[in-house]
């Protein structure tokens, strides 16, 4: 039988719907026999899916979805296979989800401006002790009436320009290697073809990440067609990166997310898990 990998997913310890048991669980009914949780910066998840792990009977990857700033711009980097008792990253964590802490409070009050009441709390009390983000101010904007689903009230609300957003002085790509590579983890750039970049600037992006010492692409993703995973596996293989393969599942209404339902990685790429 062959083995199925998904390395990118989220749980309830960010912005997930399941908890990491259930999402454990979900993974061994669709023949999943590797999975990564990599909530948003955070390992609050992984002890309860190493757990769910061994009695569901699948091979849980200790992992993390980081925030970070490349000129300016928030790239996510993941980090897979890390000691998640690692200090680097727990100090990493307590300080990623301080940033995140004000920037709610931004968020909320920047939401009072245009007349929306309570959004910070409503969205503390959906992310109910997980990793505050702005998919939880998106489930309360939707829930509230504001917007009809997710992509209308990102469009709307929650992006650059628009009455809900705040920016975040995420820490910087080379740190954030750093501290991945500091835990025994790779580094992976998450959904390379998501930050809309030109292709120069994702050229630059994927040097300076080799150059810091990163290590692979999510070559394959939850939603992209199979001229994006040749694209994606063409700069891996140029700029000799090994290759991911994660659906970033949150829930079952987000279009990038179902949960195993991946695409096989082109022949001629170093899958990530050689790595370890
Ligand atoms: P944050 O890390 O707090 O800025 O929130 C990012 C999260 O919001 C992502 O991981 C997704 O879960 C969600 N998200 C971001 N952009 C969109 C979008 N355009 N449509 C739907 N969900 C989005
Ligand atoms: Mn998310
Ligand atoms: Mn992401
Ligand atoms: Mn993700």
């Amino acid at each position: 039988m062959s083995l199925v990998f998904d390395l990118h997913t989220h749980s309830t310890a960010s912005d997930g719907i399941l908890s990491p048991e259930l999402l454990v669980r979900k993974a061994s009914t669709l023949g999943i026999n590797t999975l990564a949780l990599t909530d948003h910066d955070t390992v609050s998840g992984l002890a309860a899916a190493q757990s769910a792990a061994k009695k569901y009977n699948v091979t849980l990857i200790n992992g993390i979805e980081l925030s970070c700033l490349w000129n300016n711009k928030t790239i996510h980097i993941v980090g897979l296979n890390i000691k998640a008792d690692s200090k680097t990253i727990i100090d990493s964590t307590v300080h990623l989800n301080y940033l995140r802490e004000q920037r709610a409070i931004k968020i909320g009050e920047k939401l009072e401006k245009v007349g929306i009441y309570n959004a910070y709390e409503n969205a503390k009390r959906i992310a109910a002790g997980g990793t505050i983000t702005r998919q939880h101010f998106s489930t309360f904007l939707i829930k509230n009436g504001n917007a009809k689903n997710q992509s209308d009230v990102f469009k709307r609300y929650l992006v650059n320009n628009k009455p809900g957003y705040a920016s975040v002085s995420w820490p910087s790509l080379e740190k954030t290697i750093t501290h991945i590579n500091a835990a025994g983890g790779v580094p992976v750039i998450a959904h390379p073809l998501r930050y809309k970049m030109t292709a120069t600037k994702l050229r630059n992006l994927i040097n300076d990440f080799k150059e810091l010492g990163g290590k692979a692409l999510e070559v394959v993703t939850g939603h992209n067609h199979s001229s994006e995973i040749e694209l994606a596996s063409n700069y891996a293989k140029r700029y000799n990166m090994a290759a991911s393969v994660g659906s970033d599942f949150h829930n079952e209404n987000t279009t990038w997310s179902q949960l195993g339902r991946l695409a096989k990685l082109p022949d001629g790429v170093t899958p990530v898990w050689e790595l370890w």
